[in-house]
């Protein structure tokens, strides 16, 4: 892991080695169970190198704080670890320039849940399980079992935490599905009861 970010903070093959002041590579626990994916960093991500630590990072703690976790206990990342110019969406070759880091640390991880945060990673991850994908509208707050590089394991997609800060609407809907994926994982032992 700490080889792919050696080469993630210098990489030079997407255009947005133009313009970031930090690489994103993502962090926490490489050895745990649950992987999250985000879309790509913001103004915060790239001036401090770390995911998720503006508002929508406050926001994702506060929802897993609910289901037991914190940011330490999951390893968070992002789709593109480099921050697109005025946090526009990143672009199909840009993704594909940069999802081998993420390709890399799945395998890494070995991830049993990998939670999809908005629909670019979702798209993304549904692609490499072969799962249609139409919409996050439409996917989110499913759990997929299903098999990615060879590896047995559920994904769930849902919004994007940065959705909730503009809409109420989001900002429910991500609590419900967190709930959800909560009391899946209570289910499979990987959570318990009493941290949640
Ligand atoms: N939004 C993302 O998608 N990723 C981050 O790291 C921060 C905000
Ligand atoms: Fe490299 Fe990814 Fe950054 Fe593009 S976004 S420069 S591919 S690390």
């Amino acid at each position: 892991m700490a080889l792919i970010a050696s080469e993630v903070i210098v990489c030079p093959k997407c255009r947005l080695s133009k313009t970031r002041k930090n690489a994103v590579p993502g962090e926490g626990n490489s050895n745990g169970q649950i992987m999250l994916i985000g879309e790509g960093p913001g103004y915060w991500e790239d001036v401090k190198g770390r995911p998720f630590v503006g508002d929508a990072g406050k926001f994702l703690d506060a929802l897993l704080a609910e289901i037991g976790f914190s940011k330490t206990s999951v390893f968070i990342t992002n789709i593109v670890k480099c921050r697109p110019p005025r946090n526009r969406e990143p672009l199909p070759d840009e993704i594909q320039a940069c999802t081998p880091y993420l390709d890399r640390q799945m395998q890494t991880i070995q991830p049993k849940f990998i939670v999809t945060l908005g629909s670019h990673s979702t798209a993304y991850v549904f692609s490499k399980a072969g799962l249609p994908f139409s919409s996050i509208t439409q996917a989110h707050g499913r759990l997929h079992e299903t098999t990615i590089q060879d590896m047995r394991m559920t994904v769930f997609p849902t919004f994007h935490p940065a959705a909730a800060l503009y809409n109420a609407k989001y900002k429910a809907l991500l609590t419900k599905d967190f709930q959800l994926l909560r009391n899946e994982l209570v289910k499979r032992g990987i959570v318990n009861r009493q941290s949640c």
